[in-house]
């Protein structure tokens, strides 16, 4: 079968034939129809520190994805030949402490679909039944192929009660967007988003922020000033991962204010401890999704009506692969997703 493979330890992406994935008894083969493109895959692609250290080559990328069921296992059970599925790119290991009490996206063995073990971005990909999210309601399929970021932003944002909150989220990449149209659902008063690139600010402004900031130009000040604020920000997203957003995220909450950090930073950096701790903030690391509560969740909220489609900015046929990840790259781009079907 075709996948796109990081064939050599060095920057690059190789589309080649590799063999179909083996499946055991309890695994469940998925004919790939649309993926879409991550941070994690531009990172193994250009081959920077974290890759370098995260992944073994070769290996086939990918982990945001829907497919079809092509064969399932002999014990596995609810899943048909045909069901429309997409994956939990998490694989946990089933043994520790926090997967046995059933929180699973808190396992410390985590292994990543696409970097630890062979992933979606290939005709088909194996994963355990227990990985397979079967979408039960029609979704459109660019929709289903990007869950797995959507439920990173479900996640983040539905980890505090939102309803009347006033919600700042910092970083208007695809996720930040996302949990920018999840918060407006969900009940937020009022949605400020802040980036520096004026396209995906103007795609959060299309699912809904209220105000969505260019901080090169003005400040969250001055949009708590415009929205009548008084004591700061009740809840935080944080999306982006930089020190300079995380400060001023800090800077702008109000007292007991709670913040969801997804972003990655690079490096470690200082923030002003003395504030978290007088304005009584509380900070809330999140990876991943939770199994499969968030899951619910998305397919709840798309059957409520929340509409992903402004977040996709491209779709690519995977043999033109190279410029659909250029393209993720820019600051301009939402989601690009690959077909595999063409
Ligand atoms: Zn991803
Ligand atoms: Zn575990």
């Amino acid at each position: 079968m075709r996948a796109l493979v990081k064939h050599k330890a060095e920057p690059g992406l190789w589309l080649m034939d590799v063999p179909e994935p083996e499946t055991g008894p309890g695994d469940v083969l998925i004919k790939v129809l649309r993926t879409g493109i991550c941070g994690t895959d531009l990172h193994i692609r250009n081959w920077d520190g974290w890759a370098q250290q995260a992944v073994t080559t070769p290996r086939v990328l990918g982990h945001e994805f829907v497919g079809e069921v092509a064969h399932t296992g002999a014990d596995v059970q609810d899943i048909k030949v045909g069901d429309i599925v997409s994956g939990e790119g998490h694989l946990v290991c089933g043994k520790c402490r926090n997967c046995l009490a059933g929180r699973r996206h808190l396992c410390r063995s985590t292994v990543g679909l696409g970097v630890g073990v062979d992933g979606a971005f290939a005709e088909y990909v194996a994963l355990p039944a227990s990985n397979v999210w079967v979408h039960r309601t029609k979704v459109d399929l660019d929709v289903a192929a990007i869950f797995d970021p959507f439920g990173n932003a479900v996640h983040t944002a539905l980890s505090f009660p939102l309803v009347g909150e006033d919600v700042l989220i910092t970083g208007a990449g695809p996720i930040g967007i996302m949990a920018a149209a999840v918060a407006r659902h969900a009940g937020a008063r009022s949605v400020v988003i802040t980036d520096v690139s004026e396209p995906r600010l103007e795609l959060a402004r299309q699912v809904g922020a209220t105000l969505a900031v260019n901080v090169a130009q003005s400040s969250i000040k001055e949009a708590q000033a415009k929205l009548g604020l008084k004591e700061g920000f009740d809840i935080g997203l944080e999306m982006s991962g930089r020190p300079e957003a995380m400060r001023d995220m800090v800077d702008n909450m109000t007292h007991g204010g709670r913040i969801a950090m997804l972003g990655l930073p690079a490096e470690e950096f200082a923030v002003d401890w003395s504030r978290i701790v007088t304005s009584m903030i509380t900070v809330k690391g999140i990876y991943g999704r939770e199994m499969y509560e968030t899951w619910y969740a998305m397919t709840v909220l798309i059957e409520a009506g929340l509409d992903l489609r402004p977040v996709i900015t491209g779709s690519y046929a995977y043999q033109d692969f190279q410029a659909a990840f250029d393209e993720a790259a820019t600051a301009r781009s939402g989601k690009i997703i690959l077909d595999w079907t063409v």
